[in-house]
């Protein structure tokens, strides 16, 4: 049985529809990044404490007081809005950096994952968005080591940067719905109309040519450093296309699966 995967690839290479076909074919639960920090966040946003987060900062020491002490501070909040305590902590931490804008660090990001990864019962997991860095490597290997879990098989996404630049600065976003199009592929009634809901489409501000090239070069410089030490310690990698000449559900089931037959036992 598969226990956990980790899907990789440039950012834009076409994860999401090979994590799908994972979870409909395998059941696993995707775990991203980007949600387990929009969880943690939101969850102490809720607690509305007013508090000033350079509180549970020590700048002298640069480093966060004590967990006791951040417990003790949040404890009324959190009893009043019946959350639990350690992830509160968690949340505030995590807080301080993103809402301060500042650079989150590994011993952040890898503390979130951990409560994620256990929550799930370390196991049935994709992991998204992780690890990107190769101190986070090494943290999800003890992890898995220390939870007597393995990462079965890295399944990396692969597209050529062009064809990702393409891609992304002709997508287009409804602002109403959500409903995706693309200007060349796909494109919205009248060139900016969504076709569900009638309403205007609009580009993210993330999918301008100079934010996807910034994009291209950390999978560059990071993630690929941080597969690189999965790989060393044995996991073994299969390539997936991230383009295909059909791009069907169909196709992409096929492409996704003959691939991992040999995990399949
Ligand atoms: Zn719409």
């Amino acid at each position: 049985m598969i226990q956990n995967v980790v899907v990789t690839g440039k950012s834009g290479a076409g994860k999401q529809p090979r994590i799908d076909v994972l979870i409909s074919e395998l059941g696993l639960t995707q775990v991203s990044t980007g949600n387990i920090f929009r969880h943690f966040l939101s969850l102490y946003k809720k607690l509305n404490t007013g508090l000033d987060l350079e509180s549970i900062w020590d700048s002298a020491k640069s480093e966060f007081i004590s967990d006791e002490a951040i417990s003790n501070l949040l404890k009324p909040f959190c009893d009043e809005k019946n959350v639990d305590v350690s992830e509160s902590v968690l949340g505030a931490k995590a807080t301080r950096f993103v809402d301060a804008g500042l650079f989150v660090p590994d011993s952040i990001t890898n503390a979130l994952f951990k409560a994620e990864f256990i929550k799930n019962n370390s196991r049935n997991m994709i992991l998204d968005g992780y690890p990107r860095t190769v101190d986070q490597s090494a943290f999800l290997l003890n992890l898995c080591k220390e939870n007597g879990v393995k990462i079965d098989f890295i399944m990396l996404v692969d597209n050529e940067d062009e064809a990702i630049i393409k891609r992304t600065t002709g997508r287009r976003i409804c602002r109403q719905c959500g409903k995706v199009f693309h200007i060349e592929f796909k494109p919205p009634r009248d060139g900016k109309f969504c076709t569900s809901c009638g309403d205007e489409v609009i580009q993210r501000s993330d999918d301008t040519v100079e934010k996807i090239r910034t994009r291209l070069n950390e999978f560059q410089n990071k993630t690929l450093g941080a597969i690189d030490v999965l790989l060393s310690s044995g996991v073994r990698q299969v390539v997936v296309p991230g383009n295909l000449p059909v791009f069907t559900d169909e196709a992409v089931k096929e492409s996704v699966m003959t691939k991992i037959t040999e995990f399949l036992g």
